[in-house]
């Protein structure tokens, strides 16, 4: 197999653009060392990089290609649309059907707004739980994450009633401090929090099901403790399911577990593979925003025809009957595969599932929040990740991250992932 020269050199070049060489972080491969694979194409559930070497993807663009590469539908819409306009800064009729799609998996986003990104998304659905409640706090959950918003870069102090501190530099402290942290699957650290700042907090966001910390699935008293805090409260809940929504069922993770927010924020799937994000909820809450109300966000691209095209064909064929039930039985045969190695190693390593996203812990499990986490053998991980990859299969480069299934993976492809691991497993857990 060719080494990856062209990588390296684009790379290089790339360095003298781009600070880190990249247009976001975790690309960088700075977690797991060495050089970024530059990717040339994508075919169903396979990605080209540009030394034409071929790998199975489980990174699927971090969550939206629940469909893979290249579906000849979406393709299709993008073709139509793009070449009656790439974007009319006025409405068009492609909101709607997005909007359609949207409503009909999550029928308590009364009101939405389309945006460019789930930052945008989580950026406005805390503006408005702040302008609803008439109160600056939020809660969020270490691990958990929402876009890069100033008040959403924000985790854990040292304890669940500490005050916010920022996790990036130039992000106020006096902005900071109106997010408090509390701990993932622990509803007692949200309730001291609301104790220790009565009438102060505007509302929770939460991942219902957690993706930016590995996969680490709620516990099922977690979501329903939070949404009953929230309506005690008078608490805005915001689900963020920018990962989620689309993805475990056609309405989420709110379907499955039963309990809805107040906003819900989505994105990634609902693009189809265009910038989409989509802030929406209670009708009271939404018609807050400019033009109705005085809460203010607009965007130049928000609602364009093309992202919206894409977002609405995606969508479309989510609806095929048991679409969401293959997937689940892709997710259980590989977890099946897997078994035997994990059970070899159990005392080192945990596997977590939910529905068609998974993560491989480098610590003995269950994770249940980002402490446990931050626990695993980061190095481990990262030996893991490049013999994956020499092996053909790309993965996120970083262990807090989620691989994605996509209808695109065949069994051939799950067959190979799971020698892939138990191979690598075998030769480096020792
Ligand atoms: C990816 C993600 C976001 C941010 O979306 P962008 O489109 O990258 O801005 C927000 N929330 C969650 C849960 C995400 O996974």
């Amino acid at each position: 197999m060719a080494d990856i020269d062209r990588s390296r050199s684009l790379f290089q070049q790339a360095k003298s653009f781009f600070p880190g060489g990249v247009n976001s972080p975790v690309r960088a491969f700075k977690a797991v060392g060495g050089t970024p694979l530059f990717f040339q194409r994508g075919e169903g559930a396979c990605l080209f990089d540009e030394d034409g070497r071929k790998y199975v993807d489980f990174v699927c663009s971090w969550g939206p290609l629940i469909l893979g590469y290249g579906h000849p539908q979406i393709l299709e819409a993008i073709d139509v649309a793009m070449r009656n306009g790439t974007s009319f800064g006025a409405p068009c009729a492609n909101e709607i059907q997005l909007a359609r799609h949207i409503r009909d998996g999550f029928p308590h986003m009364e009101k939405m707004r389309m945006v460019s990104s789930g930052t945008e998304a989580a950026m406005t659905a805390i503006r408005l739980a702040r302008a609803f409640t008439g109160r600056d706090m939020i809660i969020k959950f270490a691990g958990c994450y929402h876009g890069h918003s100033d008040s959403l870069l924000v985790k854990a102090g040292s304890g669940a009633g500490t005050l916010g501190i920022p996790a990036s530099a130039g992000v106020p402290e006096a902005l900071a401090q109106l997010t408090l942290t509390a701990t993932y699957n622990d509803s007692a650290s949200v309730k001291r929090l609301v104790a220790a700042h009565p009438g102060k907090i505007a509302g929770i966001i939460v991942e219902p099901v957690a993706g930016n910390m590995g996969c680490v699935p709620p516990d099922p008293q977690f979501l329903a403790a939070l949404r009953e805090i929230c309506s005690l409260n008078g608490m805005v809940l915001i689900m963020d399911e920018v990962i989620t929504g689309f993805r475990l069922a056609r309405g989420g993770a709110q379907e499955i577990y039963g309990i809805n927010g107040d906003l819900v924020c989505l994105g990634k799937i609902v693009g189809g593979g265009m910038p989409v994000g989509v802030v929406g909820g209670r009708q009271e809450i939404m018609e807050l925003l400019a033009p109705e109300g005085p809460v203010y966000q607009a965007g130049t691209l928000s609602g364009n025809p093309v992202a919206m095209a894409a977002g609405a064909a995606t969508l479309n064929l989510l609806t095929q009957a048991g679409f969401y039930q293959d997937l689940e039985r892709k997710g259980a045969y590989l977890e099946s595969r897997l078994a035997p190695v994990l059970r070899k190693y159990a005392d080192r390593l945990c596997f977590q599932r939910c529905g068609s996203m998974f993560c491989l812990f480098f610590r003995k499990g269950p994770i249940t929040c980002f402490e446990q986490a931050q626990q695993c053998d980061t190095a481990t991980f990262a030996r893991f990740f490049h013999a994956m990859l020499k092996r053909g299969i790309y993965l996120p480069p970083a262990q807090f991250e989620t691989c994605f299934l996509s209808a695109a993976h065949t069994t051939q492809d799950l067959e190979l992932m799971a020698e892939a691991v138990t191979e690598v497993l075998g030769e480096i857990m020792g």
